[in-house]
């Protein structure tokens, strides 16, 4: 059932932590559904600018294909711009972004100026091993991006997507050496946010090795609604 967040003065600003291949997107998706915002995730934008042949698309897959992170500047602006959007006035769910502390302080700095700040920062936890495994078997949609798993969370039909049937493809990052690269990158750069949103008092951590539909409740018991 749908909740929706319309209510006047009430906004849902969430940010997804994890390591790659957590859950982030598979969770965010559902949260956007169920709370009516959008889903904003960075690496679907790169991956579209990169389908779509633009030169923001040249500039991060040079960093992307290595497991390594795009550079701060080309992210930062391409955020901050997207939450002034229409879409986003009631809240959003942040998939993918910040990733480095100076990422994190470029969101709260432009936050702050509209009298705002992030509401919260769910950090869905699990183990290295388990990522190498999942990473492995996911699947991404080349048409909508929707992603699945060849054990965990099959397509109706293998290698086509349930919901526009386009091919289902590994992404090139996905594989395993690539996955080693970006776990490492996730430890040194992006793990430190776990405490910078324990300090702004809005970190809730959540298990993410159980199924996606129980780190769904929980995620839903974090939000209260
Ligand atoms: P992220 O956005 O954090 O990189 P994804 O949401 O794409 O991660 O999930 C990574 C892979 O793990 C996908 O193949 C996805 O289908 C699968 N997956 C997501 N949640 C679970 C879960 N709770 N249990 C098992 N596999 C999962
Ligand atoms: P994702 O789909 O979130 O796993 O992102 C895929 C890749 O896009 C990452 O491994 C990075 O190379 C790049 N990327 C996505 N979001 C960011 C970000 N906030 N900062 C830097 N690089 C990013």
């Amino acid at each position: 059932m749908k909740t929706g967040n319309k209510k006047k003065g009430i906004t849902m600003k969430i940010i997804m932590l994890g390591a790659p291949g957590a859950g982030k997107g598979t969770q965010a998706k559902m949260i956007a559904e169920k709370y009516t915002i959008p889903h904003i995730s960075t690496g679907d934008i790169f991956r579209a600018n990169i389908k779509e042949g633009t030169e923001l698309g040249n500039k991060a897959k040079e960093y992307m294909d290595q497991g390594l992170l795009v550079p701060d500047e080309l992210v930062v602006n391409l955020v901050v711009d997207r939450l002034t959007w229409e879409d986003a006035k009631n809240g959003y769910v942040l998939d993918g972004f910040p990733r480095t502390i100076p990422q994190a302080e470029a969101l709260t700095a432009a936050l702050a100026e509209k009298g705002e700040k992030v509401d919260y920062a769910i950090d869905i936890d699990v183990p290295d091993q388990n990522i190498i495994d999942r990473m492995g078997g996911r699947r991404a949609c080349v048409a909508c991006g929707a992603t699945y798993h060849i054990v965990n969370i099959p397509p109706k039909k293998e290698g086509f997507c349930d919901k526009c049937g386009a091919e289902l493809i590994l992404r090139d990052d996905d594989k395993p050496e690539t996955v080693k690269k970006r776990l490492d990158v996730y430890h040194e750069q992006t793990q430190p946010l776990i405490d910078y949103y324990t300090a702004e008092g809005v970190l809730k951590e959540v298990d993410g090795t159980v199924d996606m539909m129980d780190v769904f409740n929980a995620i839903v018991q974090v939000l209260g609604a």
